[in-house]
């Protein structure tokens, strides 16, 4: 049990972690609230002092950091349950394996009987086995491997029903409202809530906003068909999480349209970051398995704004918006800082 605590220790736990709750911004969500009454109650000193780190560099906690700090210290005996299903699947592939090797290994042998039968047909009448004992023999083999088949045959159908459970498993452990399923990146749900957290601290960090956008997206789908388009959408997904670590989040704000959020940097930084992820897509190539063609002609704009005393998350938003407009107009396949 995580909890242990009766009603009253609950209780002052409660009044101590609400109102450090509400000094550090933190949304009175359930996740957060298991966070910081675990904080309060000391049990798990590393995710103090984790958490602690978190506040001196934010001024709060971040979600996206509050739902690590979670996972981390206070889902592990889920998690093992993860590690659970895939030892389950090791024990079943295994277990196929071996059937398989002895139903390989006996049907083998049934074949070196068949053809043993049908050279003893084919001997001259005067030297020939009596047909009698041919078919005794077959049909004593023919029935073991029949036996041993129907056998696989159910072990098969046992590991197709295991399989198909695992498989719903597993579905119902990822699927997760915060998270884009084409890209796997979080998306614009996750996004506004943290831009809105760490605007809402009252010591906001620096805070730098990147927008990207595809470039000419609707042709390349016209060009390549939908799934390509989608395949580039996950390139791109790929692309943000290899390229930025942490506190940077990157998100699928929608269509073919990426932002990413980066705390404690200021514009030159960030417009070096925007750079780098232009040149990134731009060396993006796909070899169309059908003609061999290569496809090199990927390329996405960028608007990147700092946030700015007095501007509201919508003022933030449309800077960046706008200085991608502009590199739109610019000629695309560019950066451009918001003015
Ligand atoms: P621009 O350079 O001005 O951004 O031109 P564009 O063609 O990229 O912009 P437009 O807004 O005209 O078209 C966006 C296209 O992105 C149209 C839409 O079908 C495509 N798109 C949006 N989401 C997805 C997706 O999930 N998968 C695929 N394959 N295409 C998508
Ligand atoms: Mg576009
Ligand atoms: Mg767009």
């Amino acid at each position: 049990m995580k909890f242990v605590e009766n009603s009253s220790q609950a209780a002052a736990y409660l009044r101590q972690a609400v109102p450090m709750m509400v000094k550090y911004n933190i949304p009175p969500n359930p996740l957060n609230y298991a966070l910081w009454y675990t904080y309060v109650s000391n049990r798990l000193p590393d995710l103090n002092s984790e958490l602690d780190e978190a506040l001196v560099t934010y001024g709060t906690c971040p979600m996206m950091i509050s739902e690590q700090l979670f996972r981390d210290h206070m889902l592990r005996d889920e998690l093992e349950s993860a590690k659970d299903m895939q030892a389950n699947l090791i024990s079943l592939m295994n277990d196929l394996h071996h059937q398989a090797d002895a139903t390989a290994r006996r049907t083998s042998s049934y074949s070196e009987v068949l053809q043993d039968s049908l050279d003893a047909l084919n001997e001259s009448d005067n030297e020939r086995l009596p047909l009698e004992s041919i078919i005794q023999n077959l049909a004593l083999n023919t029935a073991a491997i029949s036996a041993e088949t129907r056998q696989f045959q159910l072990r098969i159908d046992e590991a197709r029903a295991e399989i198909d459970a695992l498989r719903a498993e597993l579905v119902q452990s990822r699927h997760d409202a915060r998270i884009d399923p084409l890209t796997s990146l979080f998306n614009r749900r996750v996004f506004d809530a943290e831009i809105e957290q760490l605007l809402g601290t009252a010591d906001r960090p620096r805070l730098t906003l990147i927008m990207l956008d595809v470039d000419h997206f609707k042709a390349f789908n016209d060009l390549y068909g939908h799934l390509m388009g989608d395949k580039v959408l996950q390139y791109v997904g790929k692309l943000l999480k290899e390229q930025l670590q942490d506190p940077a989040l990157p998100v699928r704000f929608g269509g073919e349209e990426f932002a990413v959020l980066i705390p404690n940097a200021g514009l030159e930084q960030c417009l070096d970051t925007a750079e780098l992820l232009r040149e990134k897509i731009q060396a993006i190539r796909i070899k169309l398995k059908k003609s061999g063609e290569v496809i090199s002609s990927i390329t996405a704009s960028f608007g990147v704004a700092e946030y700015r005393d007095g501007d509201s998350i919508d003022d933030f938003i449309g800077r960046a918006d706008q200085a991608l407009y502009d590199a739109k107009e610019g000629g695309r396949n560019r950066v451009e800082a918001a003015g």
